[in-house]
């Protein structure tokens, strides 16, 4: 569920999000009402997570929280079981917000800490200091959800490993069960694309990158975090994001709210990006649907392959052959051979698995492959 609201927009960012306008939030949440029972009718897998994303949805105040999640429960086929996961500011956590997230069911709480360096944060347009959003994981951790998850940005131009070390090490001392680190992109169209156009800002080298990434593993890897998947770290496995792994596992969802993308096993949709277009299409139609596209095997064979390749548990060569009838072993034996010399793959079994190395360049890697 795509909440399109941030109480100020960072200048990286490249989402579908604005600062909510007077009475916006108001008339956002009686779309997605309206969109939700809209697929309520139309959707009948049953869902077991819910995500509650964006954007930030802890810019909606409790009540409003509490009035969608109970709509999406009384309009959607969610199981008893269901797993709510929310994103939030650190500059919105308080005893009493957590509190009242616990309370809707919120069991996997993400914050986006990015940084706790107040030189870094400022740079990153954030709203909070590096001493708030200590603060706010202690407050998470004590709130009692089952999983409190931390995100952390890396390779802002000019990063120095040691500030980003100081980051990892913060992080750890505070001890979330998931941690998520994800590399800094610079979007055009935003500020910081704008800034690189003129040559005011400087991407770091992808060597720098790679260095930082290293560090991350090993530096998570010591505290007891395993990763188990490119930008993703957990306490165990039961701290993993079950809800993400679904994208990575290619299983069905369903998107809701201005520009979420839904997937059913074969054909992929998306809603109108602008709030504005999705408000008008919701009360035109009751759904915001604004394109669509039939995966071909070929397109799904890919696919697989990219998002396995992202992750620890790696790719099952057999289960491919089965359910694509392509032999990725027979195409690629001199790639395999070579990846795995080279310590960017191993093989277990049919088991194709990325090391931390592989994952490093796991986009890299997997246009490497030959499917036919
Ligand atoms: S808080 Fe997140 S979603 Fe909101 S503007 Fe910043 S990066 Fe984008």
């Amino acid at each position: 569920v795509h909440v399109p609201f941030c109480g100020a927009i960072c200048p990286y960012c490249d989402f579908a999000v604005r600062r909510p306008g007077a009475g916006e939030r108001a008339r956002y949440l009686s779309a997605l009402e309206r969109e939700a029972e809209h697929w309520g009718k139309r959707w009948t897998r049953s869902i077991d997570t819910v995500y509650l994303g964006g954007g930030t949805p802890s810019a909606l105040d409790d009540d409003g929280l509490a009035r969608l999640v109970a709509h999406l429960r009384a309009a959607l086929p969610l199981t008893d079981a269901s797993l709510l996961f929310m994103e939030v500011n650190p500059e919105d956590v308080r005893a009493e917000r957590c509190a009242a997230w616990r309370a809707l069911g919120v069991g996997f709480l993400s914050l986006g800490v990015q940084s706790f360096d107040n030189h870094e944060l400022r740079r990153l347009g954030r709203r909070h200091r590096g001493v708030e959003a200590s603060v706010a994981v202690e407050c998470c951790l004590a709130a009692g959800f089952e999983t409190v998850s931390a995100d952390l940005i890396f390779g802002l131009p000019g990063q120095q490993p040691s500030a980003w070390a100081a980051n990892l090490d913060t992080l750890t001392a505070l001890g979330p069960e998931h941690v998520s680190c994800y590399q800094l992109t610079i979007h055009e169209g935003t500020p910081y694309g704008r800034g690189r156009q003129r040559g005011r800002l400087h991407e770091l080298s992808e060597a720098k990158q790679a260095e930082l990434y290293h560090l991350a593993h090993e530096r998570l890897g010591r505290a007891g975090y395993e990763a188990y998947e490119v930008s993703n770290f957990s306490r165990g496995p039961g701290h993993r994001s079950r809800h993400n792994q679904k994208y990575w596992m290619h299983a069905p969802y369903l998107g809701l709210g201005p520009s979420a993308h839904s997937f059913d096993g074969r054909r992929r949709w998306w809603n109108e990006r602008a709030l504005p277009a999705y408000l008008a299409a919701v009360q035109r139609v009751g759904s915001a649907v604004v394109g669509s596209e039939r995966l071909s095997q070929r397109d799904l064979a890919l696919e697989t392959l990219m998002l396995r390749l992202r992750t620890a548990e790696g790719l099952d060569l057999e289960d491919f052959r089965g359910r694509f009838e392509v032999d990725l072993r027979g195409l690629n034996v001199s790639l395999i051979e070579s990846l795995c010399a080279n310590r960017l793959t191993a093989l277990d079994g049919s088991w194709l698995r990325p090391t931390a190395g592989g994952m490093a360049v796991a986009d890299g890697l997997v246009a490497r492959f030959r499917l036919d």
